[in-house]
């Protein structure tokens, strides 16, 4: 059996499991805020939950985080959803925070009973300041004592929008001088009289993320509940939360952190993709550039590669920057075994063979990936007018050039050797064709032995008559500098990079014709390409997903 190291995720489980948990009790949960669309650092977070959910074949809920009305709506619910399964995970329920709003509210009663909770009716400035700091103790509220009739009243009327929205907040009544400033009587609930995405004007007070994320799991049966590193002082409050409601015997969630994922030149937090959304520095959240796994999705990457390069950068303690030239590496590797081989030129030369007849076409056959002999073979057109790429050919060129100079043979892909005679100029001196000959013995497969005779270099080609032309979208880094955020006295927009779309156009062979969105190509010698959702009838778009080889610099 294969021994992989487990990670320190795995190794609590592992503990777990030696004392006082069963495999059954397992039980994990993805619990996005449907405030944008999940980026690439989610994607660690549900390979880390569903997967745990696929090693120990336990529950993984989908949960959403849907207690801030001001921020949150449908469409962002929907997205979520469908990146989840794009990605290849199946959740075991699909619930939502705002589903245990009056299990919540009654619960806060509770607290209120027990003398656990209170209102306060200060301004939110005097009860920061009151705050104290990590060396001072804080300051109790005049309203901490408050009586819990007056308490239970005042709460309802909050609920039912009866005070204005700044008036009153509920509070847990903790310790306001603890050592942990979180659990400085934290707020519980603040009024807001918004709608709700799901609930509507039902409620005119929202549970804060503290208590209402603990026992969300609590309800859930969560056996463990993994969030970012930030929430590491959240975990007394969390327990102490869940303290309050659970009775001996019952499953308590447990709280355990791991570090966020950042990756170089994007930024992958929610509340700034939105930013370069509404600013319309992206079209949208799945621009082809964006770091949203509905981007990445449209750029071209696939789900193994996204699922392939959460694996490889794992779980860790300690934050770090990944280099997105990683991301790229796992796209490249998966698409260089599943993606067929076509041929695209995109800054053409004229070829014209001249002693190839006029009006004659024939189909040349070629493998569509050398990567996988189950991909089989296509055939392409070839004629007497073709184009190649402009920088294949040069008058003269040193030995190192292995393309395509005067007097001198380069093989076209999957057809024949030919050899440049004379180059015909616009009186700029710009080269307009390139006149050549075919050898017609050296047609590649035929076995012959001229088709067998070596020449340095192979390029690709198009037949001109054959063609059909298309738009290409070629991406660069979306900010110009690793860490975008990095200079705190800097907007992360100033680092935006101006170039980072550039639209051009190539001509590809025939088979393309009938590509279909979301379709994966190399197109030889070029990079990786994905048919675009705004192609056309009339217009295939293809967006370029990864170059070749890493060929970027700093
Ligand atoms: P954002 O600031 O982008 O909104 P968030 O943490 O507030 O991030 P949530 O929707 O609350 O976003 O996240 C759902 C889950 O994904 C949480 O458990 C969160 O910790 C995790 N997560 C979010 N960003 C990352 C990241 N960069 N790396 C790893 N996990 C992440
Ligand atoms: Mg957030
Ligand atoms: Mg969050």
């Amino acid at each position: 059996e294969e021994k992989k190291s487990l990670n320190f995720i795995e190794q609590i489980i592992e503990e777990d499991l030696k004392t006082d948990y069963k495999v059954s009790d397992l039980k994990f949960r993805f619990p996005p805020e449907p405030n944008g669309f999940l980026h690439i650092g989610h994607a660690s977070s549900i390979c880390l939950n569903f997967g745990l959910g696929l090693k120990y074949k336990a529950p993984v809920n989908l949960r959403f985080d849907d207690t801030n009305p001001i921020k949150e709506e449908t469409v962002f619910v929907e997205s979520i959803k469908s990146d989840v399964k794009w990605l290849g995970f199946e959740w075991a329920e699909e619930c939502y925070a705002s589903d245990y709003f009056q299990k919540l509210y009654d619960w806060a009663v509770e607290l209120i009973k027990a003398g656990d909770a209170y209102v306060d009716s200060q301004s939110s400035e005097d009860i920061a300041t009151q705050k104290g700091t990590p060396t001072q103790p804080g300051t109790a509220s005049p309203y901490r004592q408050r009586s819990v009739g007056e308490n239970l009243e005042l709460f309802e009327a909050m609920k039912n929008g009866g005070t204005a929205e700044k008036a009153h907040v509920l509070r847990a009544k903790i310790d306001m001088a603890s050592p942990n400033m979180i659990m400085r009587d934290p707020l519980m609930y603040r009024c807001l009289h918004k709608a709700h995405h799901r609930t509507g004007d039902d409620w005119k007070v929202y549970p804060m993320y503290d208590w209402a994320h603990g026992e969300s799991d609590f309800i859930e049966s969560i056996s463990h509940s993994f969030c970012t590193l930030e929430f590491l002082p959240h975990r007394e409050l969390y327990n102490w939360f869940v303290d309050r409601v659970s009775q001996p015997g019952q499953l308590i969630p447990k709280q355990r952190e791991f570090a966020r994922r950042n990756l170089s030149h994007t930024m992958v937090s929610k509340r700034k993709l939105a930013q370069l959304v509404e600013q319309n520095i992206v079209n949208s959240w799945d621009d082809p550039r964006m770091p949203t796994i509905s981007g990445l999705r449209r750029r071209g990457y696939t789900p193994e590669s996204i699922r392939n390069f959460a694996e490889s950068i794992g779980i860790g303690k300690r934050e770090n920057m990944i280099d997105v030239a990683h991301l790229e590496f796992c796209v490249r590797d998966d698409l260089n075994k599943k993606a067929p081989r076509v041929m695209g030129v995109m800054d053409p030369l004229k070829v014209i063979i001249t002693n190839y007849p006029e009006g004659k076409e024939e189909w040349l056959v070629t493998e569509n990936n050398q990567e996988d002999e189950s991909a089989g073979e296509r055939e392409i057109p070839f004629s007497r007018e073709l184009y190649i790429e402009q920088e294949d050919f040069k008058e003269e060129a040193n030995r190192k050039f292995f393309r395509l100079k005067l007097g001198k043979e380069v093989r076209l892909k999957s057809a024949y050797i030919i050899k440049a005679e004379e180059v015909v100029k616009d009186e700029d001196g710009t080269i307009l064709e390139v006149h050549c000959t075919y050898d017609p013995d050296t047609k590649s497969g035929s076995g012959t032995e001229a088709s067998q005779r070596k020449v340095k270099g192979t390029l690709h080609w198009v037949s001109i008559p054959h063609a059909e032309e298309v738009e290409v979208r070629l991406y660069d880094r979306l900010f110009s500098v690793e860490d975008p955020s990095a200079d705190k006295d800097k907007d992360f927009l100033d680092f935006v990079n101006p170039d980072s779309l550039q639209i051009g156009k190539a001509y590809v062979e025939p088979s393309l014709k009938s590509a279909k969105v979301e379709d994966k190509f190399q197109f030889q010698r070029i990079g990786y390409f994905c048919v675009d959702r705004e192609s056309t009838e009339h217009k295939l778009v293809f967006n370029r997903t990864v170059t070749l080889r890493d060929s970027w610099k700093n």
